[in-house]
């Protein structure tokens, strides 16, 4: 009997797998048809200048709209674009974009885009981000890329080579999710990184006095500024987190408690009315430390 419920429990396993497996290739072949059919949107989520309270740009966050299933996350479906390379026409779009809305913005702020291990491994991403910078008319400072700590599993001299190359291109590079990957230190000054993001899981609970945050924290933006760099909290919700961050020394904030990420005609509307100030707005936080 416990011979037949084993062979139950292999069954059930498979089939999931089975389910699984097929749910991908469906997401896939949807995903071939999204940037056709302009399913794809981008929000943007303001960055905030501690000191000033200045909006000093937006962090572009991906979107999938589609009928009927509704919004989909890019937590879903970013890893089956990466694995199946529809992230790189996807991945130019995202810059092309990017960039027209930073023209839109005008001149003082700055679009950040993420980039994955396959956009960044691809040889034309410079050219990719040459010809959109010049095609939108705008300052290459302007556009920052996002770049999660994957991309060091690879310290291959071809990457180091991207770094340069992104470098000279003019636009900025930030270290995104810093703390939940490898954190190969001795890459960090190799690698010309403007600012570093402190990632959201850091932030969460750090104004409690027993939590360990506040000290990593502590020590990532001293690390940061010894090497000259800005630093970014993700993900600060509440007043007592935005008072602990200020207090850590952090340069920029991003989160709920500024905004969260909007439409491109929201941000336009909080711009205009704001002049570029936005102010800090308690959000009760739903997650749990
Ligand atoms: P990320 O780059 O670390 O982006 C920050 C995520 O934190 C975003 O989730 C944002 O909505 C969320 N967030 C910001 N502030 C708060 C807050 O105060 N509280 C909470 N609970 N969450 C906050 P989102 O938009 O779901 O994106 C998830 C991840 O998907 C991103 O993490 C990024 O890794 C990836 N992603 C999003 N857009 C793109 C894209 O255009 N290209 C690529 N390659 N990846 C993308
Ligand atoms: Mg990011
Ligand atoms: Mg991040
Ligand atoms: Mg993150």
């Amino acid at each position: 009997a416990a011979k037949d419920a084993g062979r139950g429990v292999y069954r059930f396993y498979a089939d999931a797998m089975h389910n699984q497996a097929s749910e991908r290739k469906a997401i896939e072949d949807a995903l071939r048809d999204a940037l056709a059919r302009d399913e794809l949107a981008l929000l943007y989520q303001p960055i905030v200048d501690v000191g000033t309270e200045r909006i000093s740009g937006f962090e572009a966050l991906i979107r999938w709209r589609r009928e009927p299933e509704g919004v989909i996350s890019p937590s879903k479906f970013i890893p089956i674009a990466e694995e199946s390379n529809l992230i790189i026409p996807i991945g130019e779009w995202i810059i092309r974009t990017a960039c027209a809305t930073i023209a839109r913005l005008g001149p003082g702020y700055r679009v950040a885009v993420n980039v994955s291990p396959r956009q960044f491994a691809n040889e034309k991403l410079p050219t990719t981000i040459m010809s959109a910078v010049s095609a939108a008319g705008i300052q290459p400072d302007q556009l920052e890329l996002e770049i999660t700590e994957g991309v060091f599993l690879d310290e291959s001299p071809e990457n180091l080579a991207m770094f340069q190359k992104l470098k000279r291109t003019g636009v900025r590079l930030a270290l995104d999710d810093f703390g939940t990957g490898y954190s190969a230190l001795g890459y960090l000054k190799k690698a010309p990184f403007d600012k570093i993001k402190i990632d959201q899981s850091f932030v969460l609970g750090a104004a409690d006095p027993n939590s360990m945050n506040a000290a990593i924290i502590s020590s990532i933006v001293g690390l940061a500024t010894a090497l000259d760099m800005e630093t970014t909290a993700e993900g600060v919700e509440t007043h007592d987190d935005l008072a602990l961050i200020r207090g850590l020394g952090c340069s920029h904030v991003q989160g709920y408690i500024y905004g969260k990420p909007m439409e491109l005609g929201e941000v336009l509307v909080l711009l205009g009315e704001g002049g570029g100030r936005v102010e800090a707005k308690g959000y009760k936080s739903a997650r749990e430390p």
